[in-house]
């Protein structure tokens, strides 16, 4: 028996993705081999957005299907979710058993926390298991508290909440979430809400398998949920997208060129905006918005996915692009890590996905905060009220952001040193954290011996 060998099954979604990815070039440089399971469907993206010269270095990405047609929207998430479960446990045991026929069989599953079920398959084969959540410990904490949230008459049986206005703490400093805002309560009722409540309930009651749950995220910001939830343990924030020449596990092939006009632009006068990888704009807030970003007058990069909005091509008000010439920079993916690691980024529109709030942090930028759907809101306000480096846009009684708004909020962001200052404490606090020492990498590694030890052991008893 060689490498120790991990089956990695990220949730099939670009924000799940990259930040598992990341985390196998990790393993990897200690010495891991690495299976990671992308779905057909995924897998032709990853690989066809692959820039030139990154590699995979001792990764091998293995397809299984995902139960739907050719022409099925993966973005219907209950109907994915309900589609691979019936298809890929199957895929994994015979993987795994495939791998037994080599002379490194895998011995270790990383799991993300919503594909639950492969932790069953896991415990199955008898294979070591680790569970990996790529948002807030703090959303990761509340899943697991579904039973308790019930109890407490936060939650009916269904998921549903008892009253759509309230918010509840889930333990003493911890933020105050709504129960409305639990992605099953919003992605649609009947059928779909129970596909997607159950598939959380069915991940609680096999997370025990997992000998360890590990997150992307930092001690000091999330330090209530910690201790609330000892068994998640943060390893972040993962440096995702900055190894030179490793592949990010993009979707969308990544337009570089942003990098060079950013090269152009001011230190600290550029307004980036991305809404990563699902958010979808109605044609009018997109108009608006774009009159919003003209309005400020200033230089930006704005990311506008080929599926933002309808028609994304010809969406723009009319004579926008002329009027906005070389100040306004639009392309359909950016290198997200890298630019917000440039020096001429001075804030970040986002709609607060964690991997890009933890992408800000770490650069230590200030957010203009528009959440679209589910854990964003609560990653809103911990960047506006917990950490306090950012500001809300709020829409109007027509549910618009209005163009004045995003010219005043950006005039009262930038210039705000107290939360300049703020965000540069953040920035050092989460590089601390990955450094030797630091309480992330003290967390990684206790990860990384851990399973070390266990191949050992399994080396030894298949010796014997
Ligand atoms: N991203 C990127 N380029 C873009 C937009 C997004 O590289 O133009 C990356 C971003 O850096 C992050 C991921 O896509 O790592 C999006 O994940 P997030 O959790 O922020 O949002 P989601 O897409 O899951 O809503």
């Amino acid at each position: 028996m060689g490498l120790p060998h991990v089956l990695a099954v990220p949730y099939p979604a670009q924000g799940h993705v990259i930040p598992l990815m990341e985390l196998c070039h990790c393993l990897v440089d200690h010495g891991f081999k690495v299976t990671f399971i992308n779905t057909e469907f995924n897998h032709k993206r990853v690989l066809t957005a692959l820039s030139a010269g990154s590699t995979m270095k001792q990764i091998t990405l293995v397809t299984v299907p995902d139960g739907l047609g050719p022409e099925e929207d993966r973005n219907d998430l209950a109907r994915l979710t309900e589609a691979f479960m019936n298809v890929m446990p199957r895929c994994l045991e015979e993987l795994i058993e495939k791998s037994r026929e080599t002379e490194d069989p895998m011995t270790c599953m990383l799991v993300d926390y919503s594909m639950g079920w492969a932790l069953e398959v896991g415990r199955k084969k008898s294979l070591q298991s680790a569970a990996f959540w790529p948002a807030a410990a703090q959303m990761l904490a509340t899943l697991l508290s579904v039973p308790e949230l019930v109890s407490r008459g936060v939650i009916d049986g269904d998921g549903s909440p008892i009253s759509e206005h309230e918010t509840f703490q889930l333990g003493p400093g911890m933020p105050f979430i709504n129960a409305s805002h639990f992605i099953w309560n919003l992605i649609g009722g009947g059928r779909t809400k129970e596909i997607i409540f159950n598939c959380i309930l069915n991940s609680n009651r096999v997370i025990d398998v997992a000998e360890f749950i590990i997150c992307n995220s930092f001690k000091e910001i999330e330090e209530p949920t910690f201790c609330y939830n000892p068994k998640i343990l943060p390893i972040g924030p993962l440096l995702t997208g900055l190894r030179p020449s490793r592949a990010v596990g993009y979707f969308w092939p990544e337009d570089a060129a942003c990098l060079s006009w950013l090269d152009e632009q001011q230190q600290g006068s550029v307004v980036y905006v991305a809404f990563g990888s699902f958010t979808i704009f109605d044609r009018l807030q997109f108009q608006e918005f774009a009159l919003g970003l003209e309005a400020t007058g200033r230089p930006f990069l704005w990311v506008v996915r080929p599926d933002l909005t309808s028609d994304s091509a010809d969406a723009y008000p009319d004579g926008f692009k002329e009027r906005v010439g070389d100040r306004g920079k639009i392309v359909a993916w950016a290198p997200q890590q890298k630019v917000l690691a440039h020096p001429s980024v001075a804030c970040f529109v986002s709609h607060c996905g964690w991997n890009s709030t933890m992408e800000g942090v770490r650069n230590g930028k200030l957010f203009l905060c528009w959440p679209y759907f589910a854990d964003q809101f609560l990653n809103q306000s911990y960047i506006c009220d917990d950490w306090k480096v950012g500001l809300r846009l709020t829409p109007d009684e027509s549910g618009i952001v209005k163009r004045e708004q995003i010219k005043s909020k950006v005039e009262e962001l930038l210039p705000n040193e107290e939360m300049t200052a703020r965000a540069s404490t953040l920035k050092e606090t989460a590089q601390r954290n990955i450094k030797e020492g630091g309480a992330s990498f003290e967390n990684l590694k206790t990860f990384i011996d851990a399973i070390k030890a266990q191949h050992s052991n399994l080396k030894n008893k298949l010796s014997v």
